[in-house]
């Protein structure tokens, strides 16, 4: 595939040709769509994954596993939409007398918002790019897609579009439903945010790019919506018991592979765990040491992010109170772990910045009354993480409502790395890790962040008669 510029052809102008005809498709020819895209890579599997390898260096296992989630992905929300719940009219029959008990008939429906431009993740080249969740769940939801594909694997991101579009002229369906943005430079998502036929953006990268997007987005002649999955640091709390329920060496080795998983590129990867200072916890943090300096690593995604990586890693070590166990050597990247007592860290807001890469930082708290105030200096997070809180205790739940104030999610066993895909599922929390808390872009409920109430009152017969029932 040839780079298709933003200045010699209009992927926006295309998919607002086919937005209409694609708002007011069927369920089932929606949910053929998906499911047809999840065959198509299905069927190219070892291609693409080998593409993707070459491309990103996440290794071949993980790639595998993140294909099989983005079928997966496609396919549940061809059974959503199937299951005809997106669409479901809600419906207020009228009541004769005077208001407030008295009333008009109402119906309220869900439209589509129209075309949807999407920022590929860097760290997800299938589950958060071209068929990733966002474009499923907008596809799903009767939008065209306008993906900007990220710069860490566009040779994939063009044979994925490829498939796409041969998927697409199988199924008689405009090539516009799906378009791709894949120039270099950073003008190309600016002009895409800008593109006056785009309704939406989905966007998954940094809180910086994130911010500057977004502020594109306000400033348009017709501001629309930006739902931004940015940068997260998440907090992992072990109450004093966990250790007595769990040998320390488990639980070290649990939070090491999580940590070092993918080079740690993961916005949920745990940031900064929060523990009380124990024979116990020190034996956690010596284990926790060797199996970091031990870990696998492998080039990260992008020399950028590599630099970005080292440049906060030294930031880090030359913060005052923090002590260093682990870090990368210059003839060898690698994993950083750092302890902290709790007063230096609620002191410094620089500690609370997310590291992109393989990196944690140890919070050691005097005694367990300092678990509740280190929480609550951190910011909004995708996903906090409490472990040994099975038992009810008053600090078990100061903790659960502190976790749940700043977090999507709230995580009582195992790590925080892996989102599982389910009607249930929430990914984005309260700002900086996301722009809009109010949605996730993981689960099904991402396909509402591309509808739009509207209400028909006292709408005529035959109106009422074409709507979803
Ligand atoms: P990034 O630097 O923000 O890049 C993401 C995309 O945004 C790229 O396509 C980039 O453009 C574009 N971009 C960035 N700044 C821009 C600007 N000022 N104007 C226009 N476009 C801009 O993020 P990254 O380094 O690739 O990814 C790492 C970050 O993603 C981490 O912070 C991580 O936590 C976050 N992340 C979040 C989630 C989540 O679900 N919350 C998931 C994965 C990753 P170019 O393509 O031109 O470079």
């Amino acid at each position: 595939m040839t780079c298709t510029p933003l200045s010699s052809f209009d992927p926006a102008a295309d998919a607002a040709h086919a937005a209409p005809f694609w708002a007011v498709s069927t369920p089932p020819t929606r949910a053929r769509l998906l499911q047809a895209l999840a065959l198509e890579l299905e069927q190219h599997r070892d291609p693409l994954v080998a593409l993707a390898h070459e491309e990103t260096h996440l290794g071949l296992v993980r790639l595998h596993g993140e294909l099989d989630r983005t079928c997966f992905q496609l396919r549940a929300f061809a059974d959503f939409v199937l299951a005809g719940r997106l669409h479901a009219v809600e419906q207020d029959g009228a009541v004769d007398g005077p208001p407030p008990s008295g009333r008009p008939q109402m119906a309220r429906v869900l439209v589509p918002l129209g075309p949807v431009a999407m920022f590929a993740a860097s760290n997800f080249p299938f589950a958060f790019s071209v068929l990733g969740g966002d474009t499923a769940s907008a596809l799903a939801a009767g939008c065209p897609v306008v993906v900007r594909a990220h710069p860490a694997h566009l040779r994939l991101s063009r044979a994925v579009f490829h498939l796409v579009q041969q998927v697409l002229h199988e199924q008689q369906l405009p090539s516009g439903l799906v378009g791709l943005v894949d120039g270099a430079s950073v003008e190309h998502g600016v002009a895409l945010v800008q593109h006056p036929a785009i309704q939406a953006v989905a966007f998954t990268g940094s809180t910086r790019g994130g911010l500057a997007l977004q502020g594109l987005a306000a400033q348009r002649a017709v501001p629309i919506p930006f739902f931004g999955e940015l940068g997260s640091v998440n907090p992992l709390v072990v109450l004093p018991t966990a250790f007595s329920a769990q040998p320390s060496e488990v639980l070290a080795a649990q939070l090491a592979a999580s940590v070092a998983l993918g080079m740690g590129q993961f916005c949920t990867r745990p940031g900064v765990v929060v523990l009380v200072d124990s024979d116990a916890s020190r034996h956690f943090i010596a284990e926790l040491a060797r199996q970091l300096a031990a870990a696998p690593m492998h080039p990260m995604l992008t020399p950028a992010i590599a630099k970005a990586y080292l440049s906060a890693v030294q930031a880090l070590r030359s913060a005052a109170g923090v002590n260093v166990l682990v870090e990368p050597a210059p003839e060898r990247m690698g994993a950083l772990l750092a302890t902290v007592k709790a007063d230096d860290f609620v002191a410094q807001g620089d500690l609370r910045h997310e590291v992109f890469g393989p990196a944690v930082l140890i919070v050691v708290c005097n005694d367990d009354s300092a678990l509740v105030p280190v929480l609550e200096s951190m910011a909004g997070a995708l996903v906090a993480t409490l472990w040994g809180a099975e038992g009810d205790s008053p600090l078990a739940r100061q903790l659960v409502a502190a976790a749940t104030a700043r977090a999507g999610r709230v995580l009582f066993a195992g790590v925080p790395t892996g989102v599982a895909v389910t009607r249930a599922q929430q990914h984005g929390g309260p700002w900086p890790s996301s722009t809009q808390p109010a949605s996730t872009s993981v689960g099904l409920h991402a396909c509402e962040r591309f509808l739009r109430p509207v209400v028909y009152q006292s709408a005529p017969a035959w109106l009422l008669a074409g709507l979803p029932t």
